[in-house]
This record gives C-alpha cells, sequence and structure tokens, in this order.
C-alpha cells in the first residue's frame, strides 16, 4: 500500500521542484532583469575592517578606529571598532 502513496508523491514532489526551480532561477535568467542591472550605476564597495565583509559604501556606516575614519557594516561592528582601537 505504501507504494502506491509513493507513486502519487513523486510526481508531486516534482512538480513542487519545478516550480521552485521556475521561481528562483528564471527572474535571474530573463532578459528583464540583466537590463535593469545594466542601468544601475556600480555601487561602491567598502571593506568593513572589523568583521572583513564587503559592502555597498552607500549602506555602510562611518566609525572611527583611532584617528582613521573607516566605513563598517553595521551598529554591531561599529561598537566593535573601540575594542579594535
Ligand atoms: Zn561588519
Amino acid at each position: 500500500m505504501w507504494r502506491l502513496g509513493l507513486l502519487l508523491l513523486l510526481p508531486y514532489a516534482a512538480f513542487l521542484l519545478a516550480r521552485a526551480f521556475r521561481l528562483t532561477l528564471m527572474p535571474m535568467l530573463g532578459s528583464d532583469s540583466v537590463r535593469r542591472t545594466r542601468r544601475m550605476a556600480p555601487a561602491e564597495m567598502v571593506r568593513d575592517p572589523v568583521c572583513g565583509v564587503w559592502i555597498d559604501s552607500r549602506l555602510a556606516l562611518d566609525g572611527w578606529l583611532g584617528a582613521e575614519r573607516v566605513r563598517v557594516c553595521s551598529e554591531q561592528c561599529r561598537g566593535r571598532l573601540k575594542t579594535l582601537a
């Protein structure tokens, strides 16, 4: 009896996988999204000296590492600057 359940479940699982695949990958492959990315100004990336992550400078926070002005990714990293200096 469990075989019958499995037979019914497999096509459904395949259908769910196919749908998830379409939803996640198709927007990336679409020509519309490609055009959108090209039109966008390239983001200036800065490196957070605390955790080492690269961030968009427009989203970065200003912090001070001694006398040097640095850009950090979050309020937590700004707090940790004091322990680094
Ligand atoms: Zn950080």
